[in-house]
């Protein structure tokens, strides 16, 4: 997993954005730590009879703006200072699509490919059991994020309901939607993801019919990613990979047919009438738009000058290091930096939110309208001060996030 500890890459980047907006040192202080962070252990039965104790955390980085949000990530290199790092990109996420949230993320070092499904709802249900004080529908509420998924929420849901005797489908998002789920949650991440890039490819030239795209994992915001870009734009998958290595073909991919190769066989590898790539070859491909929509750290100063694409759309929290950064500015590659590309997902859990406080429910023709308000308006809200201050587009993401939580500690007297 991540070469470079994400979290110190998290405070290198806000240090810029500090020095852009000549932040006050006292809130540059703040802004740096997590306000909040619960670790927790969870013994969990196993099927062989073991009991196994499992690690969690829990990490509420700034609820100025609301209560804090973010997803569950079950990995089995999750670290603290990863936590720690995704709840910070949380709160600049959730301020920059000017949602009323904070940020939060969770995690839980485990496997979940090596678990059975009945020791996976053990485990889902002994993390709710230890951090159930610590959250709720306005303190802080979970999602799914990698390998976490609708199931997993609704057993979570459930626990959380449970302790506190009434049914608390607010606690939670991303559930299953005959429990309070929203139309255009499974795939929010990507279809936001590609709102932003349907603007990026104007601002590019780049024409979206038939352009080239290759995907870099294929887990939820991956296989959406395909499918979504294929049905949207009728944009030409060419590349896609997993854990396992990656396939290209040059006449393009049906996402669809892919996926279910993977459900068969546990890999989009050895997919009919393709070439075998492998993660790094897909990185470097000559193709209009790549998407990384895996894990962090993967675009760093080692590849970053092989890089072709003219669009760098970041599915994934923290695919490129800071180093990359600058080297893909130089180039003239257009980032949509993570927490404004990827913002889909937490955007339709905020209309799930709204739409459990309400008990009425949207179609996905609604959600969808919403959704692309929300993304265009903070994709050229990024857009425009990254020309107007001459920074590329993540410090630019910065100034617009940042600025807007200093405003709130500041109204709250914080600062
Ligand atoms: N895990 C997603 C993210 O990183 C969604 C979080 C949410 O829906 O709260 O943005």
């Amino acid at each position: 997993m991540a070469e470079q500890n994400l979290f110190e890459i998290v405070q290198k980047q806000l240090d810029e954005c500090a020095k852009i907006l000549k932040l006050d040192s006292n809130v540059h202080a703040m802004l740096r730590v997590p306000m909040r962070e619960l670790h927790v252990s969870l013994p969990v039965p196993m099927d062989d009879g073991t009991i196994r104790v499992f690690q969690g955390f829990r990490v509420q980085y700034n609820d100025a703006r609301g209560p804090t949000k973010g997803g569950i990530r079950f990995h089995p290199e999750e670290t603290i200072d990863t936590v720690r790092a995704l709840a910070a990109w949380m709160t600049w996420k959730c301020a920059l699509l000017d949602l009323p949230l904070g940020g939060a993320k969770g995690g839980i070092i485990c496997n979940p490919k090596e678990m059975s499904q009945g020791e996976l709802e053990r485990l889902s249900r002994a993390y709710i059991q230890a951090i159930w004080q610590f959250i709720g529908p306005d303190k802080d509420i979970p999602a799914p994020d990698v390998y976490t998924n609708p199931q997993i929420m609704a057993w979570m849901m459930d626990e959380y309901s449970k302790i506190a005797g009434k049914n608390q489908f607010g606690i939670i998002t991303g559930k299953p939607l005959c429990l309070g789920g929203s139309a255009g949650r499974d795939d929010g991440t990507a279809q936001g993801g590609w709102y932003t890039i349907g603007e990026a490819a104007k601002e590019c030239g780049v024409e979206l019919k038939q352009a080239t795209v290759a995907v870099q994992g294929y887990g939820n915001a991956g296989y959406y990613a395909g499918y979504r870009g294929k049905t949207l734009f009728d944009s030409k998958i060419v590349a896609v990979s997993d854990t396992k290595g990656g396939i290209f073909s040059k006449g393009g991919l049906d996402p669809e047919a892919v996926r279910e190769h993977k459900a068969k066989t546990g890999s989009v590898i050895n997919f009919p009438d393709t070439k075998a790539i492998s993660n790094e070859e897909l990185l470097e491909l000559d193709v209009d738009i790549l998407i990384p929509a895996a894990l962090e750290n993967v675009i760093t100063e080692k590849n970053a000058t092989n890089i072709k694409a003219k669009i760098v759309a970041e599915l994934a929290n923290g695919p490129t290091t800071p180093e990359a950064d600058d080297i893909l500015y130089k180039k003239g590659a257009h980032v949509i930096p993570d927490f404004l590309c990827n913002a889909g997902g937490v955007t339709v859990s905020y209309f799930e939110m709204v739409q459990n406080f309400y008990m009425y429910y949207w179609d996905e023709k609604e959600v969808h309208q919403r959704l692309d308000k929300k993304m265009t308006a903070a994709y050229y809200s990024v857009l425009n001060i990254s020309k107007k201050y001459n920074i590329n587009m993540r410090q630019a993401a910065y100034v617009v996030a940042v600025e807007r939580i200093v405003e709130a500690m500041k109204l709250r007297g914080w600062v």
